[in-house]
């Protein structure tokens, strides 16, 4: 049985042979591959795309989804996560998918289940399917051709789990990866460059992922308000100028704040088609992880 903890539980073989789903999937229609298959969504964090996206990828492929309450569950009378697990365990579900705010919870659970643990958010540390999705995005826009390419991610990288994902995932694929960011949301790793002013490297790259600060997991005030950190990092029609460069971002987004309204509506700007694909990999990934 094979869960997805982390993006590394999956080859590049793997990785290529979901996408080719994903690509017949992107046609919408309902299928019976999962006809009869029963997945459970425990979010213990606040979710809008993620799980939503998850519901529809299962529905597509006509497996039902009962989506716990966490905050109406047992949880709170005073049961352990663990024990919350083991019981809906017990009901013998085909997957579980799980996001929660402690970093590495889901590696933990491996162990005491019978079907496959789907990462959807653990803390900072990781955010898989987010970066599969992104890296499906990147790969049909560039034609499969990612060798060589440049990406800044641009923002909260120290406690963005998107980061966290992405800088390990899209070097496999043959991109370099950067990170741009004032110094209080610089990442302790020196694997990759890290540069204060997206200005000194916007000549130089081919893909700008803008981040959303993670307020919810700061123990300070970085800044006064976002807006003085919008001041340099907000990505406008300025800082894009007319550079044919590719911008993502994960949602949700703070307008004006990482992307302007602007280039909220520029051709430029792949948000939209980023949630729509995040649906027919998220149909890959239980494809793969369920029906083997
Ligand atoms: N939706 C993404 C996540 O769950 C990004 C974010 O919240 O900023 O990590």
């Amino acid at each position: 049985m094979q869960h997805l903890i982390r993006t590394a539980d999956f080859s590049k073989e793997e990785i290529l042979e979901l996408f080719n789903d994903a690509r017949e999937f992107l046609d919408m229609k309902t299928r019976d591959v999962l006809k009869g298959k029963i997945i459970v969504t425990l979010f213990f964090e606040n979710s809008t795309r993620t799980r939503s996206a998850f519901e529809i990828a299962a529905k597509r492929l006509g497996a039902e989804i009962v989506s716990l309450d966490v905050g109406t569950s047992s949880r709170s009378k005073g049961e352990t996560i663990f024990d919350t697990v083991a019981n809906i365990n017990a009901m013998k579900p085909d997957a579980i998918i799980m996001r929660h705010s402690d970093c590495g919870l889901p590696g933990t659970l491996v162990n005491h289940v019978d079907c496959p643990i789907i990462n959807a958010g653990d803390g900072k540390h990781a955010h898989p399917t987010q970066a599969l999705l992104d890296l499906f995005t990147i790969v049909e826009h560039f034609d499969g051709q990612t060798d060589g390419k440049k990406v800044a991610i641009v923002g909260d990288v120290r406690t963005s789990r998107v980061a966290g994902s992405n800088r390990k995932l899209l070097p496999r694929f043959g991109m370099e990866v950067c990170f741009v960011a004032p110094e209080c949301f610089q990442h302790e790793s020196s694997d990759h460059k890290q540069h204060n002013n997206i200005s000194e490297i916007i000549d130089e790259v081919d893909v700008v992922m803008s981040l959303r600060t993670q307020l919810e997991r700061h123990n300070e005030i970085y800044f006064q308000s976002l807006n003085d950190y919008a001041k340099d990092y907000c990505i406008t029609k300025d800082t894009f100028g007319d550079r044919n460069i590719l911008l993502l971002h994960p949602g949700p987004v703070n307008r004006n704040v990482d992307i302007s309204d602007e280039m909220l509506v520029d051709p430029r700007n792949k948000v939209l088609e980023q949630v729509t694909n995040g649906v027919v990999v998220r149909m890959a990934i239980l494809k793969k992880l369920i029906k083997q």
